[in-house]
């Protein structure tokens, strides 16, 4: 499983499929078709059937039952593009067998070196195999190392028909790193009943909670007057803007909280005496607080409006995802049942609150419970980003059992 997982994960790593949030195609770069195609390809070489990709370059296929029981359908999924915010282009993915715990030369011209001083998350994988960057480019494990799974479970699978197993689908998806993931997304036409999205962090990583998340965008109108004769009858937008940030919460934002806190966060700022711009997103777990704190928004625009005058101040909430947790609750079984996959082979469950979204999030509010399983990766989105390959193994491993304890539970 080894080789064919790293053989697999090097392959999709060297197609560039960087996303760009300011494309509106589907999947916003070409380099995500040339992965799709690529995957159409190996999915129908390793037997898989009605291998299908649509319009907006979603992947899917079937590993048909070879029970005659009926085993839900369940799903898998994992996302094709890579970060925005880091080159994936001339991906040149770096193998290190049996890494001995020291530094990590990544690129010995530009002195760039991955160490377990900055990194000490590295001292976990001392004697494993190793995929790190040339250090000028991000590594694409997020979520390349989920594909490579997922193939890879589906083809031991298909080697292994002594394994009994339901109807399993899969698919790969485009531009889950803009958001937009499950937008295009045919849930009738998966046909799952729940599904895992493989694109989580370290080994054991277990995740079904996801904050609830809105963005505010909010435009204060000034009047600009030469300084020298302003009295009276300037207004500043910039200090109206100033004023707004200032009543909220200063210890609720990113950079204070932690696991189970919300916040406010001021994505950007962009002012004149004339026009001024705020950019917030707003995250809770909770619902309450979350509608709460879009209220509170509310509140300080309506204060401010009063005191300068109704026209100068608009606010634009629009919520983006929900904690998927209030749709996995119900099926709780399947956050179970991918425990004890976990348990089974040795690994311990790590589960935790995703302080962000995933694909799983939405895909949830559109009628398929998803939680997400580790992938295997760390240092997502950058230069330093590496993975296991003896982890990977164990991802794949994972999607394997959950697959076996759907079947064995069924009656
Ligand atoms: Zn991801």
């Amino acid at each position: 499983m080894k080789q064919e997982l790293i053989e697999r994960f090097i392959r999709y790593a060297k197609v560039n499929t960087q996303s760009d949030p300011n494309s509106h195609t589907c999947p916003s770069t070409s380099g995500q078709w040339e992965l799709a195609r690529m995957l159409v390809e190996e999915l129908k070489a390793i037997g898989m059937e009605d291998v299908t990709i649509d319009d907006n370059g979603y992947v899917m296929a079937t590993l048909p039952a070879n029970t005659d029981k009926n085993v839900p359908v369940i799903g898998f999924l994992a996302h094709m593009d890579t970060a925005p915010e880091f080159t994936g282009a001339n991906v040149n993915p770096q193998l290190i067998d049996s890494y001995d715990g020291g530094d990590i030369v990544l690129n010995k011209e530009q002195g760039i070196i991955l160490s377990p001083n900055d990194f000490p998350e590295l001292a976990h994988y001392k004697g494993h195999t190793l995929i790190t960057t040339d250090g000028t480019t991000l590594l694409g494990a997020d979520d390349k190392a989920g594909i490579a799974e997922i193939m890879t479970a589906m083809n031991y699978l298909i080697q292994h028909p002594e394994i009994k197993h339901g109807k399993v689908r899969v698919a790969f998806t485009p531009d889950e790193e803009i958001g937009r993931g499950p937008h295009k997304f045919d849930v009738a036409k998966f046909g799952a009943q729940f599904a895992y999205t493989v694109d989580g962090g370290p080994l054991g990583e277990l995740e079904y909670e996801s904050f609830n998340a809105a963005e505010a965008k909010i435009t204060i109108k000034g009047k600009n007057v030469h300084p020298g004769t302003a009295k009276g009858k300037m207004i500043n937008s910039i200090k109206i803007a100033m004023e707004f940030e200032q009543q909220l919460p200063a210890h609720e934002a990113p950079e204070h909280t932690e696991g189970y806190e919300g916040f406010y966060h001021l994505l950007s700022f962009q002012g004149s005496v004339e026009e001024t711009k705020l950019h917030y997103i707003i995250r809770d777990f909770d619902r309450e607080q979350f509608e709460a704190r879009k209220a509170k928004m509310k509140e300080i625009a309506a204060s401010l409006a009063q005191k300068y005058g109704n026209d100068r101040i608009t606010l634009e909430i629009n919520d983006q995802y929900y904690n998927m947790r209030e749709k996995i609750e119900p099926v709780r079984h399947i956050v179970d049942i991918a425990h004890e996959a976990m348990t089974n082979l040795g690994i311990e469950p790590k589960v935790k609150p995703i302080r962000g979204g995933t694909d799983g999030s939405q895909l949830s509010y559109m009628g398929l419970p998803t939680p997400n399983l580790f992938a295997g990766g760390e240092n997502f989105h950058g230069r330093y980003e590496y993975i296991s390959a003896d982890n990977m193994v164990k991802a794949a491993e994972v999607i394997v059992e959950i697959i076996k304890l759907f079947e064995q539970k069924t009656s």
